[in-house]
């Protein structure tokens, strides 16, 4: 059957219905705010504005070229994006670290328990915590401690870059871009960049990777383990995204941000027996959970929680008018959404002390108490219900099936289904390293991460995906793009027809969909483990493969933490919006080439989604020739 996809065009349509609501309620929208904000200060642009000292601000132009301290357009451009990898690193690290408490705080009888394991066991053996006769939650603990450790231990480097193939460990020593502790590197990128420090611009971008790879191999893939190791490690799951997944006759909840130890709660409270009673004595059918950017990911990864959509849909969820609540933790939250939200019934409902937004309602999460917690944030929202403007509801018919949960461990587990265990050991990458070998499928690649009103949104996320598959090159896809794949239908099993012959074939033996689904943005860490098997597998340096990463609609810090350690690992990365350095020749010189000499990786920009397909593809064949594959 052929897969019937959401176009960007009925997309569109749907978005502007809904911006419709939006006037009608006098409600402003990004849209509104975009337009405002039309013309961009092209020094901001071009990353050559500095403000880190009260002699400025300065910014460089050809009669000012240089700051009022000396420093030039190079070296502003280079601190600022240094910067940005730092806060990038900072969000994703700091969300670990919560994960990290959690696990420590995790009992027998608590609200955290450990789900998975043993991948705590395994996790345990890797970083030489005993586990002989020992209680399931001392070890638990101990492995939390020295996750933490992880953070701020004086000496030595990340313990997950033993994880890393041969050729990686060797270079990231050699140029001396090995991450020591996570904050550390943060905080080093912070003084090195403050007034009087580093200059160069090269030494700036090495500081840049070498934070990125803390984010990597540090922070976000504590975040992804420890979660996984709490909360389970998600298996295929069948679900379904788009605004379609709200309902008309329940109270509707929407959770927004990152924070699983938040998510995973509310799921729970929101199955309690004692609250769905409640909403039905409140004339409810029952209780529709749905979920915004990361958080959605999280969820639907391990629940198959339905997802809402994207970043730049989540004023749309509340323009639906069918919101009783939309509770959000911290990250890619706009403030907005409070003075949204109260054109609206919606309750805009903060819950944590590091992303408090004025007008919202602040009821903090408290994870000593986690599960009363969070009963008591979804009775809030049960509350609401009885006051939806009925005349206000508009629900758009529209959603896709999607299958989530394709963890490294799933992927394998799939795999396993080809692997011919006379011959071969069961549990490995093999199957996907034949293909690749074979040219069955040409390649690989990550698409990750967010929206952003600079581009059609949604659009070149989708174009590129359907490029890439219809040319044999397989897909993983993370964060707001695993979203958009899923609103398109990309997600499905069934798309595995919009794929050619190799992949479709692959699709079928395998049983998946073209585009797998590996999570939230700190799963970014999941595609860089599965592509260090690979290579592992196949006794070679990351460089050499056949594999990229894409982030076609990035927007935030994050996405620039996550691209710095993407090629970092050695993986080319290609961008659909520009980083703000193009003021300084230098940097893009930089990371479009020069930084290929450092880590074999570098940076490509190109926002037309067909000709950066093409490129990418290119960069696939060429690889392939590379190696003689
Ligand atoms: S650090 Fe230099 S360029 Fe930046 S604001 Fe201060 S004086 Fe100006
Ligand atoms: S992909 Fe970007 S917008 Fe989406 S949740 Fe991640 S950082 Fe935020």
């Amino acid at each position: 059957m052929e897969k019937t996809l959401l176009s960007i065009e009925q997309m569109e349509e749907i978005n502007s219905l809904l911006k419709q609501k939006a006037v009608e309620a006098g409600a402003e929208t990004w849209q509104d705010r975009k337009e405002a904000q039309k013309v961009s200060c092209k020094f901001g642009e071009e990353g050559v504005c500095c403000r880190i000292c009260s002699m400025g601000p300065c910014r460089i132009t050809p009669k000012a070229p240089r700051g009022i301290c000396g420093a030039n357009a190079d070296t502003i451009a280079a601190r600022n994006f240094a910067r940005m990898v730092a806060a990038g690193a900072a969000a994703h690290s700091d969300h670990a670290r919560d994960i990290a408490h959690v696990l420590h705080m995790s009992s027998e009888n608590g609200s955290y328990k450990v789900k998975d394991k043993d991948k705590l066991y395994k996790l345990a053996g890797e970083w030489g915590v005993s586990t002989e006769g020992k209680d399931l939650y001392d070890v638990a603990h101990e492995v939390a401690e020295v996750a933490l450790m992880e953070f701020g231990k004086p000496f030595g480097t990340l313990r997950f870059l033993d994880r890393a193939v041969d050729g990686r460990k060797e270079t990231w020593e050699k140029e001396k871009v090995a991450p020591r502790a996570i904050d550390r590197e943060i905080a080093t990128i912070m003084h090195s960049t403050h007034i009087g420090c580093t200059a160069e611009a090269e030494s700036l971008v090495r500081m840049g990777i070498r934070t990125g790879l803390s984010d990597g191999w540090g922070g976000s893939m504590i975040g992804t383990e420890l979660t996984d190791i709490l909360f389970g490690t998600p298996t295929p799951t069948q679900t379904e995204s788009n605004l379609g997944v709200l309902e008309e006759d329940m109270v509707n909840i929407v959770l927004h941000g990152h924070d699983p130890s938040l998510s995973e709660m509310i799921v729970l409270a929101s199955e309690d027996a004692e609250l769905v009673a409640y909403a039905k004595e409140k004339g409810a059918k029952g209780i529709n959970l749905a979920g915004l950017c990361c958080t959605a990911n999280e969820v639907t990864m391990r629940h198959g929680v339905k997802m809402a959509g994207n970043f730049l849909q989540q004023e749309n969820a509340v323009l639906t008018g069918a919101v009783e609540a939309v509770i959000v933790d911290v990250q890619c939250i706009f403030p907005a959404m409070a003075a949204l939200a109260d054109c609206f019934h919606t309750k805009f409902i903060t819950t944590s002390p590091k992303a408090k937004i004025p007008g919202a309602t602040h009821i903090e999460f408290d994870e000593h108490h986690a599960f009363d917690s969070a009963k008591g944030i979804v009775k809030e929202a049960i509350d609401n219900y009885a006051n939806r403007d009925r005349a206000k509801v508009y629900i758009p018919d529209s959603k896709q099936t999607a299958m989530a949960g394709y963890s490294i461990e799933a992927i394998i587990k799939q795999l396993d289904l080809v692997t011919n265990s006379h011959v071969d050991k069961t549990g490995t990458v093999k199957p996907l390293a034949d293909c690749i070998v074979s040219g069955v499928l040409r390649g690989a690649v990550g698409i990750v991460g967010c929206n952003n009103p600079k581009v059609r949104p949604d659009y070149s996320h989708i174009e590129i995906i359907k490029n890439m598959i219809a040319n044999d090159v397989i897909v993983v896809a993370t964060g707001c793009a695993a979203q958009a794949a899923a609103k398109a239908g990309l997600l499905d099993k069934e798309a595995r027809n919009l794929a050619g012959q190799g992949l479709r074939t692959v699709c079928e033996l395998v049983d998946i969909p073209p585009v797998l689904h590996m999570g939230s943005c700190v799963d970014i860490s999941r595609i860089i483990l599965l592509v260090n098997a690979v290579a592992k597998h196949l006794n070679m340096d990351i460089p050499k493969l056949p594999v990229v990463g894409i982030a076609p609609e990035w927007m935030s810090e994050k996405a620039v933490a996550i691209g710095n350690y993407v090629i970092g690992s050695g993986i080319d990365t290609f961008l659909g919006v520009y980083p703000q350095v193009t003021g300084s020749a230098e940097m893009v010189d930089l990371l479009t080439n020069r930084v290929e000499d450092i880590v074999g990786a570098k940076f490509t920009v190109e926002m037309d989604p067909a000709k950066l397909s093409e490129q990418v593809l290119e960069r696939i064949e060429a690889k392939r020739t590379a190696l003689g594959i």
